[in-house]
């Protein structure tokens, strides 16, 4: 067992965290967490009323556009921000008064600022020689780290001597060999380019399940989100919109907000017509009819729902069945390697986007100017509230 696990097993902490059985004691608690800057004789509020609860050994992102408060949240769990109001616990201790440097938790920022002077291996000792950890110590733990972050073999390197993605990892290593109980990433593969940020994403989550703490990340970037993430808190305007796994987030968007940041999204309303069973079927223009789950609904109420584009199919005649069909014309088609983005005008004016997989040969069912049906499963209609 190496020391990381051995520390791991000691906090009790990510297997019992990803197999849904977790501590009682969350790493990281949000109570009520409001943020406001004096910003030239303004008041900005740049986190509102925020309530969340992060899991020991759980990726947790915080995701959402510019501004919506992301940066905050962090430095105030870092203790970089103090909250106007609120409660920050960590490991249930209320640290809301307690200095960065006091708490157990390390921030790695997207300017990583290694020692450019230093090489990989006095960039990654660093902490622990000021901390005065014996030298067998710091040799072992540098060692294991840089292992770890697959680094090995690259100690004597410099800095500029290394790609960019190389200098994210040594800056991972920094933070991760001083053994804290959560690492706190703000939009860390910012500075990468896009095939190389994949292949960070992929090699963090690695590290982040061999380490088994806690990772907390910033990213404006769905996909990122989506890929890492055990959870997502999606964030717009200082207040947290959706918390819940990708999955959830993609399948199930809280608020129109969040089905149109996550993804590409369908937003339809219309009238619930009529309800039979736990379905309610809504009424879209002269033929068109769109079924959702309806335990809640009543007829003469105005749904909106939201359908992924991939959960679409385009056909040439009216569909039979407990499905929604939806008439309309194909007015653009785009291809995109590996599949095919329709845009179709519905008769009743609205546009609904439709991404068709190039699964076979065949070129696309449908071409610009058709007049097609629309159809889908009732349990791909997710109606939403806002
Ligand atoms: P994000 O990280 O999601 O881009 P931030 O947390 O950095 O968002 O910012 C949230 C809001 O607070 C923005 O409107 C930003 O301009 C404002 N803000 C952030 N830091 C300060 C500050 N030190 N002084 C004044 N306003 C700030
Ligand atoms: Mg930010």
């Amino acid at each position: 067992m190496t020391d990381i696990q051995a520390g791991e097993a000691a906090a009790g902490t990510a297997a019992a965290g990803r197999s849904g059985d977790r501590p009682e004691v969350p790493a990281i608690e949000l109570d009520a967490v409001s943020k406001e800057y004096l910003s030239h004789g303004e008041t900005v509020r740049a986190v509102k009323d925020v309530t969340l609860s992060i899991a020991e050994g759980e990726f947790f992102s915080l995701l959402g556009p510019s501004g919506c408060g992301k940066t905050t949240t962090m430095r105030m769990i870092a203790g970089f921000e103090e909250p106007s109001s609120g409660t920050v616990r960590l490991h249930g201790r209320d640290v809301t008064d307690v200095p960065p440097n006091k708490r157990d938790v390390n921030m790695v920022f997207q300017s990583y600022a290694l020692f450019p002077h230093m090489n990989v291996w006095d960039n990654v000792a660093f902490g622990l020689k000021r901390k005065k950890v014996p030298d067998a110590e710091i040799k072992r733990r540098v060692g294991e780290m840089l292992e770890i972050v697959d680094l090995k073999g690259r100690e004597k390197r410099r800095p500029r001597e290394m790609s960019g993605g190389q200098q994210q990892r040594v800056a991972l290593a920094r933070a991760l060999v001083n053994r804290p109980r959560a690492l706190l990433l703000d939009e860390p593969l910012g500075a990468l380019d896009l095939k190389l940020r994949q292949q960070m994403q992929i090699e963090l989550k690695r590290i982040q399940r061999d380490v088994g703490i806690t990772f907390v990340y910033v990213t404006h970037d769905q996909s990122e989100a989506l890929t890492m993430s055990d959870r997502i808190a999606v964030m717009n305007d200082g207040v947290v919109e959706q918390l819940a796994d990708p999955r959830e987030i993609y399948e199930r968007p809280a608020s129109a907000f969040v089905a149109g940041f996550i993804g590409t999204s369908n937003l339809i309303s219309g009238e619930v017509v009529a309800t039979s069973g736990d379905l309610a079927t809504v009424r879209l223009g002269e033929r068109g009819r769109v079924l959702v789950n309806g335990a809640s609904r009543r007829q003469g109420d105005t749904v909106r729902i939201t359908v992924r584009p991939e959960k679409i199919k385009i056909l040439l005649g009216e569909p039979d069945g407990q499905v929604s069909a939806v008439p309309g014309t194909v007015s653009e088609v785009v291809y995109l390697g590996t599949y095919n983005s329709y845009a179709v005008t519905l008769d009743s004016g609205a546009e609904v986007t439709v991404f068709e997989q190039n699964a076979n040969d065949s070129t696309s069912t449908a071409e610009r100017g058709d007049s097609v049906w629309l159809s889908w499963q009732p349990h791909h209609s997710y109606a939403i509230g806002s």
